[in-house]
């Protein structure tokens, strides 16, 4: 994003002297009301939900972001925090009418404390901007995913998002050791000593954690970092089902200590983005099922990778076929079949995404049905699957499903909290699944986090209409 012009006037619905009231506190070059400026901050990643914002304001530090707030409950309006807009669920922009707070301009890296294995951040940090920040210490940070170029860390953070490697370090919260907010009335709460043992009371940055915007604008973020562990070996299995692939998973997890990642996806996925990407098919031959495994170590781990891998092939009917990537441009390729699907659902059209946890005891029951349960609420939509096997994280993306959205969402969502699965593994719940809450939380839940709601921000003022209805 550029800092480009300003507008002199603010546009017509803006309550009066708003604008001006946040130009003084950020300069008039980080105001933004020309629609051409403004645009790309109005519509979410997906096209599918998007809003007029009242201006767009780029405050760069703690202190502005506390000013912006209270300049913005002083003339009764309402902010949607945003950071880099990869956000699924539509909870990074406007519904219509809030301001727009943008946290990109807040963007200071932080020495690296090499004994503690902690940095600092601010919130506004691209993922990709941290992971290079802290190569050069041998360090890196326990989450990835592919919208690493964009997502920010207080981004990550707000969202609890999960990724590629949960399996070893667990979501975002686990990474967050400390962290500076800015309150709905513009206090601001720090904890950033990131003391790993501090018993004193409510753990408050873990509750801003997962929040989604709507307790706090986290405005720093202190972190625990992990090894970076550059030695790594990818393979891709083709196999003849779901089964087959939670069977592989769990006899590589018992033989691979280094495992990173264990990633799934489908023969239809496979289609769109040979298709989209121009890739060749991976093994020779279609296949139902393909799981992708990652090790990571400090040394090689290619020769463990491989014999684990002969002693499934012997053992496990199941695998149709193994290729092992050791360089690091065979390793993107193989990553590309798994990391290119959404880019490539989103090539074809505006998806209805739907992001689950399923108990992997019930994850190739519930991965069978969501077709048929699709095709019920919209017959004739394409239903593409894929995820994250070993947290039983499906990805369900519904394409051609206009005009049944919520119809495919509610067949959905039912289907998986019958099998004790949750409305949201990692995206969040943002604006698109706020109706279904209910299907995951008991209403005794669903009191208690109105109630801190309530007393966080009585008015109203952040992120209006996302996570709580
Ligand atoms: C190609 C692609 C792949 C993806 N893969 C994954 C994946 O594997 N795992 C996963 O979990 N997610 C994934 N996502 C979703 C997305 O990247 C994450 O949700 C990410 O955490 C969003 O970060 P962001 O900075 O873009 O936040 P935004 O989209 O800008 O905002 C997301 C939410 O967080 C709030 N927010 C943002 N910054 C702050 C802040 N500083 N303070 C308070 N609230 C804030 C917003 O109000 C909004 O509710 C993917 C997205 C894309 C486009």
């Amino acid at each position: 994003v550029t800092v480009g012009r300003t507008w002199a006037s603010p546009p017509a619905t803006a309550p009066g002297g708003l604008v001006a009231a946040l130009r003084e506190v950020v300069g008039a070059a980080h105001v933004l009301v020309d629609p051409e400026l403004t645009a790309t901050y109005e519509t979410d990643w997906t096209r599918r939900f998007t809003g007029r914002a009242h201006c767009v304001v780029r405050p760069a530090s703690t202190p502005e972001v506390a000013a912006v707030l209270r300049a913005c409950a002083a003339h009764a309006a309402t902010v949607v925090t945003q950071g880099g807009n990869t956000g699924l669920v539509g909870g990074g922009v406007p519904a219509g009418g809030e301001v727009l707070l943008s946290t990109t301009r807040i963007a200071d890296l932080g020495d690296v404390d090499r004994v503690a294995a902690q940095v600092t951040v601010g919130a506004g940090v691209p993922l990709v901007a941290l992971q290079t920040h802290l190569r050069a210490y041998g360090l890196d940070v326990g989450v990835d995913l592919p919208a690493r170029d964009s997502a920010t860390v207080g981004g990550l953070v707000a969202t609890n998002a999960g990724g590629e490697r949960v399996l070893r370090y667990g979501s975002m919260r686990a990474q967050v050791v400390g962290m500076e907010a800015v309150l709905a009335d513009g206090s601001v709460l720090s904890r950033l000593a990131g003391l790993p043992k501090d018993n004193t009371g409510y753990d408050l940055v873990g509750l801003l954690a997962g929040s989604e915007g709507t307790l706090g604008v986290i405005t720093r973020v202190r972190l625990r970092l992990v090894p970076l562990l550059a030695a790594r070996s990818v393979a891709l299995l083709a196999l003849d089902g779901i089964a087959a692939a939670l069977a592989a998973l769990a006899a590589l997890k018992e033989r691979l200590p280094t495992l990173d990642a264990a990633e799934l996806f489908l023969a239809e996925g496979l289609d769109l983005v040979r298709s989209h990407t121009g890739l060749p098919a991976p093994v020779p031959g279609a296949h139902p099922a393909y799981l992708l495994v990652e090790c990571a170590d400090r040394s090689d781990p290619s020769e463990r990778l491989l014999a684990a891998l002969g002693e499934l092939s012997g053992a496990m009917p199941g695998i149709s076929d193994a290729v092992v990537a050791e360089d690091q441009a065979s390793r993107h390729k193989l990553w590309r079949y798994r990391e290119a699907h959404t880019e490539s659902i989103s090539a074809v059209g505006v998806p209805v995404k739907l992001d689950v946890g399923v108990p992997l005891a019930a994850f190739a029951a519930v991965a069978s049905s969501v077709g048929p349960a699709v095709e019920g609420a919209a017959p004739g939509a394409r239903t593409i699957v894929f995820g994250h096997l070993n947290e039983g994280n499906l990805h369900v993306n519904v394409l051609g499903a206009q005009g049944r959205e919520d119809a495919v969402t509610d067949a959905v969502l039912r289907l998986v909290t019958a099998h004790g699965g949750s409305i949201s593994a990692e995206h969040g719940v943002g604006r698109a699944k706020v109706a279904w809450l209910p299907l995951s939380r008991s209403e005794p839940e669903l009191a208690a986090m109105r109630a801190i709601k309530r007393s966080l921000d009585p008015t109203g003022l952040l992120n209006p209409g996302v996570l709580i209805s």
